[in-house]
């Protein structure tokens, strides 16, 4: 714990030193890293990350090479999976990624982008509300079904290419929930708290209402907490851990006292994040322990859902599933087996393994935004192994990679549905 408490003061600093002193170089970790497997360069695999960043501790310049071979990396955490000596290198590339940012440069309309997104966008329900309207008026109006029907998406260059991954608006908002309680159906077994995201609540109105409907389901009185905010994890991944310490103590003040049995996400890469916030805020003397018990309560919908005796009286959902780890519930939160036990709890529904279902997909946050080409390539090889099996749906854990998917089904696949495994839930509750 001391060392935590040091390192998470060191905010800028690099990795930690007695984390890279883990690294033994055996190389274990290559195949399970994405961009070595579509690179095949040492410096853009985990073991040659490791490296460089050993050499910048050691006093090398923080170079634009180095930069660019840290940027390429999803921060999916696979490596970790693979790694027999523990490095913790999710942890060393967010602290790689905010020393950089301590030396980078940016231009004027980069920075105020990042302003943009980062402090308000993210952070504020009004602005993310417009933005969300303004979509929809893009889809209602028949403007984007044109646009992609004239072609116009090449003549757009990089920003055809985001319209590409851009969600889909899905009027009412979850906003209009936040604040309320959902009693439970039948008896109270649990008293849950459920943090609904920032973007979700307007790219995932549907599936944060179906969470709050299942979590019904199974005797949980649902309370939203009216002040929570973004959970930061994009800022952490961004290298801005002081910006997401800032959201972290406003979530916990919004939840903790609240005699909740469990903190519930359906968005695998902000439980990780969620789940870290013991140590993010370790340095903090009026936030350490309380930070630590919010994470202990923490829990992915799935994890939660496996843990508790299921409400069995589901109807059919007749359909070849495949299930696509979440990176940042798989290597970030060790939960493999629970979305696999409750897929196989539905009745009618025939799980189908892809080959690598562990490997990312290429979201990774707003990876697939800043390093298009990568993703793309990376979602192509996804696909590829989902075409492979006959699944008509892909079931996955995690917002982002539902988006990624779609995007990919749209390029490659041969129309499959992509769907939260609560939503397939959710589905078999109706259905029964
Ligand atoms: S990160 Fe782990 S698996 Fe990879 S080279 Fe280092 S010790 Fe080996
Ligand atoms: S986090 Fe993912 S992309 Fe980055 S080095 Fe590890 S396996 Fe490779």
């Amino acid at each position: 714990m001391a060392d935590c408490i040091v390192a998470s003061e060191k905010t800028g600093l690099g990795p930690r030193q007695f984390d890279l002193d883990r690294c033994v170089h055996c190389g274990l970790c290559l195949n399970a890293c994405p961009t070595y497997r579509e690179l095949g360069l040492e410096m853009d695999s985990p073991r040659g990350r490791v490296y460089q960043m050993v050499q910048v501790a050691e006093g090398a310049p923080i170079t634009p090479s180095y930069m660019r071979h840290i940027d390429l990396c999803l921060a999916c955490r696979g490596c970790e999976s693979a790694c027999p000596s523990g490095v913790p290198y999710g942890r060393m590339v967010e602290d790689a990624r905010a020393q950089i940012e301590t030396h980078v440069h940016r231009g004027w309309i980069a920075r105020r982008f990042r302003r943009f997104v980062f402090e308000r966008l993210l952070q504020s329900r009004s602005v993310l509300s417009v933005a969300g309207t303004l979509l929809y008026l893009y889809e209602a109006s028949g403007m984007k079904v044109l646009v992609r029907a004239l072609g116009l998406l090449h003549l757009l260059g990089p920003l055809g290419d985001l319209e590409q991954l851009a969600p889909s608006a899905e009027p009412p908002f979850f906003f209009s929930q936040i604040g309320r309680t959902f009693p439970p159906q039948n008896e109270r077994r649990y008293r849950v708290a459920f943090l609904s995201g920032c973007i979700a609540n307007v790219a995932f109105a549907r599936l944060n209402e179906a969470t709050v409907r299942v979590l019904q389901k199974n005797g949980c009185e649902v309370v939203v907490p009216e002040n929570q905010c973004c959970c930061g994890a994009l800022h952490v991944h961004s290298g801005l851990p002081d910006e997401a310490r800032v959201l972290a103590r406003r979530n916990i003040d919004a939840v903790l006292e609240g005699g909740f049995d469990a903190i519930i996400t359906n968005a695998a890469g902000c439980g990780s994040t969620l789940k870290e916030y013991g140590e993010l805020l370790a340095g903090d003397p009026d936030y350490a322990s309380k930070a630590a018990a919010f994470s202990g309560r923490m829990r992915d919908v799935t994890e939660f859902l496996a843990s508790i005796e299921l409400n069995s009286a589901m109807g059919s959902v007749n359909a070849n599933v495949t299930y696509q780890d979440s990176c940042h519930l798989a290597h970030g939160q060790k939960v493999r087996s629970a979305p696999r036990k409750l897929l196989s709890a539905i009745p009618g529904l025939t799980l189908m393994e892809m080959h690598g279902a562990d490997l990312c997909c290429g979201s990774a946050g707003i990876y697939n935004v800043v390093e298009n080409e990568m993703s793309r390539q990376i979602l192509a090889r996804k696909i590829a192994a989902i075409n492979a099996t006959s699944a008509n749906i892909i079931a996955t854990a995690n917002p982002g990679c539902m988006l990624q998917l779609r995007a990919g089904v749209r390029l490659h696949g041969t129309g499959q549905r992509v769907m939260h495994v609560v939503e397939l839930l959710d589905l078999a509750y109706k259905n029964s």
